[in-house]
């Protein structure tokens, strides 16, 4: 027996890292269904194929409300419901500090940023919402390290993932009792996130080490080492839990 038997879940940024190994583990642990969702096509194709019959692979772009439609109504047809919906697909900003950004470059780094990692989740839920209280389901959003202190990412990236924490902790109060909506904080992993290697190269360095001699763990871990607690989350497991980002940091909570 599985902890997500039976249950269809839909994974955005699914496409690589950390999203792709979520959606590994779900289907390990009995999903239904899983709908694996990337703005790259080659990306989404490709992990749809690589995990089978119960995975189908959807080219869709979280800022777009249109697409977060097109993901939900293709979930419920494939699948017949909706239990858990995961909102991971994330940017990142290079780790750029405010005083090198010109205004223009502002500008538009926060409405990109904001669209895909805060937006993206926003409008994503919203979609997916009917039939997640048709099922009292569950919502997990991927936040950060960066969603509670600075200089895990720049300016950007790290006011983008204060608003996933935030968005997790309304959500909470307003869809219970009927979904639970709770966020992982990942530290650091080894993806294709746009710009994760230039953390630590600016003029400040930063203080979420990568390194396994800096972690109180004394490992640097992999996507799969994530994958269990988005599991632990979305089953009956963690029903008495709504509201908690659970940031798994390899310890640097007590360093
Ligand atoms: P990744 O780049 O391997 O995966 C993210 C996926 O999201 C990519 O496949 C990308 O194509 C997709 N994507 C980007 N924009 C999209 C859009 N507009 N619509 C749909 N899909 C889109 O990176 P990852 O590290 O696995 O990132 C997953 C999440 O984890 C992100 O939210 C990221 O911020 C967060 N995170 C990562 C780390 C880390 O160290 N890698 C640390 C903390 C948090």
């Amino acid at each position: 027996m599985g902890l997500l038997d039976g249950k269809v879940a839909v994974v955005t940024g699914g496409g690589g890292g950390i999203g792709k190994a979520v959606a590994e583990r779900y289907l390990a642990e009995g999903a239904r269904g899983v709908v694996v969702v990337d703005n790259l096509a080659e990306r989404a194709d490709a992990v749809g194929r690589e995990l089978g019959d119960r995975a189908l692979g959807v080219c869709a772009d979280v800022r777009s409300w249109a697409d977060n439609l097109r993901v939900v109504e293709t979930a419920v047809e494939a699948f017949g419901a909706l239990d858990v919906y995961v909102g991971n697909a994330g940017i990142f900003d290079h780790a750029v500090h405010v005083a090198d950004l010109t205004g223009p470059e502002l500008e538009a780094g926060f409405d990109e940023i904001m669209a895909v990692n805060a937006k993206g989740c926003l409008l994503g839920v919203r979609a997916a919402l009917e039939p997640l209280l048709a099922s009292r389901g569950s919502v997990i959003l991927t936040a950060s390290w960066a969603g509670f202190r600075p200089a895990g990412g720049g300016v950007l990236y790290t006011m983008s993932k204060h608003a996933v924490v935030g968005l997790v902790r309304e959500l909470a109060y307003e869809l219970a009792p009927h979904v639970r909506v709770n966020g992982v904080a990942p530290g650091v992993a080894p993806t294709t996130l746009r710009g994760i290697e230039s953390i630590g190269q600016g003029a400040k360095p930063s203080l979420m080490p990568g390194t396994e001699d800096a972690l109180p763990l004394k490992r640097v871990p992999e996507t799969a080492d994530y994958a269990g607690i988005y599991a632990m989350l979305a089953s009956p497991d963690a029903s008495l839990m709504t509201g908690f980002v659970v940031e798994a940091d390899s310890g640097l909570a007590v360093r």
